[in-house]
Parts: C-alpha cells; structure tokens; sequence
C-alpha cells in the first residue's frame, strides 16, 4: 500500500477540541452556552442511533442539548409549530431536524421553516443559494468535513482538478461548490455520466458520494491523487462468520490505497467528521448569532 490514511476519527477529535475550547470561552467570556436541538419524528433505528450519538457528543464539548423526540404520526403543524418555538428559543443556536423524515411530512417544508441562522445542517434554500454565490452560509456538515480534511492535507488546492462523484443535495452538489469555492476544477459525475473511469483518471482530488459498495477500483485512480470515500455501506461478510457484515466505502480501499497518495478508510474516515462539523457549526451559528468574531478553522 503507498497511499497516505486520513485518519478521520483523530481529524475529528480534533475538531472536537477546537470546538470545546470555543465553547469554553463563549462561557467563560461571555456568559453564552452554544444550544443544538435535535428534533427526531418517528422511530427509525438508525436515525435514534445517530441522534443519541450527536446528542452525547453535544454534551461532552460543553455545549447544552435539547433533544425532541415526536411520534410517528406527528403532524405536519405540530412539527411546524416546535420549530417556530425553537426558532425563537435564545438557548437554541443551532436546530437539527434527523431525515429522512416520514412520508406524510413534507422535508423542504419543513426544512425551509428553519431559521437559516439556526440551519445547522445547512440544507435550507437561503443557504444552498448563498454557499452557491460564494457568501457567508450554513455550510452542510458531511461536504464541510471533507474540505476541512483536504485542506489539512493538501493546504491550498487551488488549481487542483477534483471530480465529485454524486450529486445528491446532502454530499455531491454543496462539495462541489466548496471544491470551486477553493478554486478547485470541478467535475460533478452521476448516474448518466460517459465513461466515468477516464473522468475520475483527470482527479487529483477523487471525492465518492454514490451509495454504491467499492464501485471505485484503483485502475481508475490517478496515481498519487487524494480519494476522499463518502460512502456508507453495509455488506455481508461471510469470512466474519454467518450473518454478520461489515461497512465499507463506494471505493475498493485497497486497490485505491496501492495507487492514491492519500485516502480516506471506511469506517474512520469521513463518518466521524460529519458530527464534529455539526459542532462546528453550531458553534459558528452561535458567534454570529451573538455578533462576536466566529472561530477560524470550523467553517468553509
Ligand atoms: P444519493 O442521494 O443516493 O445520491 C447518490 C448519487 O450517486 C446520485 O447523484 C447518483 O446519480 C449517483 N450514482 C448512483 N449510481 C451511480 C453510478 N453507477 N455511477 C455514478 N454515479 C452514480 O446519496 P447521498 O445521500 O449523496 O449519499 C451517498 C453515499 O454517502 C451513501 O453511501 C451514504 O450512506 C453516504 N453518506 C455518508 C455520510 C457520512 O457522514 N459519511 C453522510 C451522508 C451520506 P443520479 O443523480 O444520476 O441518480
């Protein structure tokens, strides 16, 4: 293997540091705790499993949590209503509502009830339009954890040819605009795109956003670019024993490792930054909620 690994979990401790120090001082100087609320609707499972865990982390960097638990039925007024209280609640900075969301509740709606200054997740349309004429704005948290690691990385990547595979709201279309915020050449590739292997081969920067387990192989990778693999997928792994399984990226790792300069491993590559940078951003709404100077280094 040659590539580099990104080690995300201890790129996202860090993150996590940064953050409580902030915290501590908005406490400490200014008599102000950062408050994220997490409004869950309905019981799936691993919307409860991530919710627990943003709440626990919240917590741990000093930060106050609120979390909302509604249930499945909930109605599209009732959801709406406990927005709008969060939305006027001066404890709350930042305000996370879990997708997917059930059917019957209508997600842009919903989402665009939130105050943008409050957008913690950074999917309301004032900020996709702002991140996307280069202004000030929620950034969203996956996409934000990604840049922040190829900055640690690379410094300047201006220049750079970077080729973005996906492009859903969530990861693909707002990467791509910090990668050309960034002065990056961007390629955005999808499901349509014409001989996807010679477009990722022009990378230096490979970012995977596909859903689509090890779909990248290393004959695709330049040699010596950096891969960033945003996928989370579930796979059986029968070596492990019957019935289990095991995660893995949209890269094959370990041919991609044999040419990459750098990679990203799944797990412990992007997944653990997405929380921290939901801190990161909650604490960045928090200064600018309060007119103070927002911490360098935790947004785009
Ligand atoms: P998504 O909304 O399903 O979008 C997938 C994108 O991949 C679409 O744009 C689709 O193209 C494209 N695609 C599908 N098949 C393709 C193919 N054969 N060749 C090229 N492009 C193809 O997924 P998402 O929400 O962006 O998530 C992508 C992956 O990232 C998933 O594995 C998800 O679990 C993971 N994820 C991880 C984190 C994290 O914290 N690490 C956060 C969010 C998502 P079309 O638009 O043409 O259909």
């Amino acid at each position: 293997m040659t590539a580099q690994i990104i080690d995300g979990k201890a790129f996202a401790a860090s993150v996590r540091d940064k953050v409580a120090g902030h915290v501590a001082r908005l406490k400490s100087e200014h008599g102000i705790t950062p408050g994220l609320a997490v409004v869950l609707v309905g019981e799936d499972p691993a919307s409860q499993v991530y919710v627990r865990s943003k709440g626990k982390m919240t917590v741990e960097v000093g930060m106050s949590s609120f979390e909302h638990k509604m249930d499945a039925e909930t109605s599209e007024n009732e959801l709406l209503e406990l927005i709008r209280n969060l939305n006027n609640d001066p404890a709350v900075h930042g305000i996370l509502v879990q997708l997917p969301l059930p059917n019957h509740l209508d997600e842009d709606l919903v989402i665009n009830s939130i105050d943008p200054a409050k957008d913690v997740d950074g999917f309301h349309i004032s900020n996709v339009g702002l991140l996307g004429t280069g202004q000030k704005s929620m950034v969203p948290c996956t996409p934000l954890g990604c840049l922040m690691m190829l900055r640690d990385h690379h410094g300047s990547l201006s220049g750079m040819n970077a080729v973005v595979i996906g492009r859903s709201n969530i990861v693909g279309k707002p990467m791509a605009q910090l990668l050309l915020g960034d002065s990056c050449t961007v390629t955005i590739a999808h499901s349509r795109t014409k001989d996807l292997p010679d477009v990722v081969r022009g990378a230096d920067i490979v970012v995977a956003a596909v859903g689509r387990p090890e779909m990248v192989p290393g004959d695709w990778i330049r040699p010596g670019a950096t891969v960033i693999d945003v996928g989370i997928n579930r796979i059986d792994a029968p070596e492990k024993g019957e019935g289990k399984t095991r995660l893995v990226g949209d890269c094959h790792f370990d041919s991609c490792a044999e040419v990459a300069g750098a990679i990203t491993p799944v797990p412990g590559g992007v997944g653990p930054m997405t929380i921290a940078c939901l801190l990161a951003n909650t604490v960045t709404a928090c200064s600018r909620a309060n007119g103070l100077d927002e911490p360098e280094g935790l947004t785009a």
